[in-house]
Order: structure tokens, then sequence, then C-alpha cells
């Protein structure tokens, strides 16, 4: 099946690690051209000098962004129109998730975590629409959460921004229809940074690893009795942005390993 990739130009937001990660070097090897962002400029710089190395000084664009301020955005956009001449694919990568029950959620836990699952879709939205019209093949895909529909108690409110941001999207997909296309991937558990940050706090010794995941898996009761591998959700996210799904818009693809509950 032809992608359709070759020459694409894609923005990843949150690039510089895990399934964003992943979703770069997915539409790297695909031929697009890929500019990612993130905060830490160290590691951003590190994983940028890398995939030049791999795939050429032209088609990789990296700068510091926090998709939570809009100037921030505004200003990566514009320096990836700069770069690359125009955009096709806009991957909402960016962002983490929060443990926290209802009693042990702040408001000033809540208004972070709506701002950062909102204003990361509203803004890189809001500063890529104009370029993703004129790409003739515009496409958006959100890195969202299972937890938009099945909810976890523990994860509060992620849960409940995730779903806001789930029905935020099938707007979207209409507003923005013809010509851009709008659809997510939703996350059940796959091995990136935020779950080696919780393995590394959990104080267990770096021999147990294997089976500390392992335990995970079975506690969380995933039939594929594993978590996710990034390239597993990129491979989903860069199906959607491509013209393999040029009819596909205003939906969801689960990676989850099968841990849904509903039908
Ligand atoms: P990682 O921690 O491995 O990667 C997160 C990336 O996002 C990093 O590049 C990070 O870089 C960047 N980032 C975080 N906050 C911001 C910000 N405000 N502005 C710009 N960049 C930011 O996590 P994952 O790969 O797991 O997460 C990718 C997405 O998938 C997230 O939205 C996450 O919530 C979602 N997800 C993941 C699940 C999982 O099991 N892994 C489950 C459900 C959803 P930096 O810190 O330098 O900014």
């Amino acid at each position: 099946m032809d992608l359709g990739l070759m020459g694409k130009r894609a923005i990843v937001t949150g690039g510089s690690s895990g399934i964003g990660l992943a979703t770069v070097r997915t539409l790297l090897a695909e031929g697009a051209r890929v500019a990612l962002c993130a905060r830490d400029m160290v590691r951003l710089d590190s994983v940028v000098a890398e995939l030049r190395g791999q795939f050429g000084n032209d088609a990789v664009h990296g700068a510091p962004c926090d998709v939570t301020q809009g100037p921030s955005v505004q200003a990566f956009v514009d320096g990836v129109l700069r770069a690359f001449g125009g955009l096709d694919i806009l991957i909402n990568n960016a962002g983490q998730g929060r443990v926290s029950t209802f009693a042990e959620t702040t408001d000033q836990a809540w208004r972070d975590e709506l701002e950062l699952k909102f204003f990361s879709q509203i803004h890189t939205v809001r500063a890529c629409t104009g370029p993703l019209r004129q790409s003739g093949t515009g496409a958006i895909v959100a890195v969202n959460s299972l937890l938009a529909y099945q909810p976890e108690p523990h994860m509060v409110c992620t849960s409940a921004a995730r779903a806001g941001v789930q029905n935020l999207i099938k707007s979207l997909s209409v507003e923005l229809a013809p010509e851009i296309r709008v659809n997510s991937i939703l996350i059940g558990l796959v091995d990136s940074n935020q779950w080696n940050k919780r393995f590394l706090a959990s104080g267990e010794p770096e021999a147990k690893r294997g089976e500390w995941y392992a335990a995970l898996a079975k506690s969380k009761h995933i039939p594929m009795a594993r978590l996710g591998k990034p390239e597993e959700a990129a491979r989903a996210a860069v199906f959607l942005a491509s013209q393999a799904a040029s009819y596909v818009t205003g939906a969801q693809i689960e990676v989850s390993g099968g841990i849904s509950r509903y039908i």
C-alpha cells in the first residue's frame, strides 16, 4: 500500500521522545520532511542531530516550543513554513498524563491539565489551518488516550480532559472538511519515557525492569499481555495522516492491545 507520503511536509509536536519520536522516524522513512518541537532543547538538539545524520539536513527541522504557549507555537510554525515552504500534516502528540484522584487534584492541577490537553490542540490547529488548507491533502492527527472513553479514577483530570479533546477533534473534522481531515489515535499503555519515569520512581532495580512491565501489563489486564511499542502507535498515526486514509475523517484508531471494554 502506498502511503503517498513522499515529499509531504509534517509537524510532530513532542517529537523528541516516545510516540512522537517514533512518528517522526516513520514519516521520515516514508520520504516526508518533518519538523519536531519540544521544550527540552538539549534532548531536542541531540535527536535532531541524529535524525539529520540519518535522513539528511533538509528533511529535518527542529525548534524548541511549548505547545501551551500561543506565541511559541506561532513562532515554531512560522519557522517550519520558512524551512519547508508549506505544510501537509500536523500530528498533535505533545503532552503527558497526570496521576491523581478527584480528592487529590487541586484547582491549579485541573487548570494545568485542561490547559495542556486543550491548548496543545488549539494553538497548533489555529496556527496550521491556513497552510494545511492550501496543501490539497491536509491532515491532522491527535495522539489521544483511551481514557477519553474509558476513564480511570486514578487519572481523573487527564481522563476528563482527554474526553473533551476527543469531542473537539470531532467538531474540527466537520469544520475543517473537506480540505483538512482530522482524526485521532487512542493510546492504552505504550512504553515511552512516561512509563520509564514511573519505573524509575518505583525504586525497583534495573534487573527487574522486565518483570515490572510484565506485572503492569497483567495488572491492567491487557489481552496482548504487554505494553505497546512507540512505533506501533506511530504506524497508526502515520496511516491516518497519509493518503491511504484519504476518506477517513472524524475517526479514531485504538492502539491499546485490546484493553478497552466497550464495543
Ligand atoms: P514521552 O514523555 O516519551 O514524550 C512526550 C513528548 O512531548 C516529549 O517530546 C516532550 O518533550 C513533549 N512535551 C511534553 N509537554 C510538552 C509541551 N508543553 N510542549 C511541547 N512539547 C511537550 O511520552 P509519550 O510518548 O508516552 O506521550 C506522547 C503522547 O501520548 C502524550 O500526549 C501522552 O499523554 C499520550 N499518551 C501516552 C500514553 C502512554 O502509555 N505512553 C497513554 C495515553 C496517552 P519535552 O518534555 O522536552 O517538552
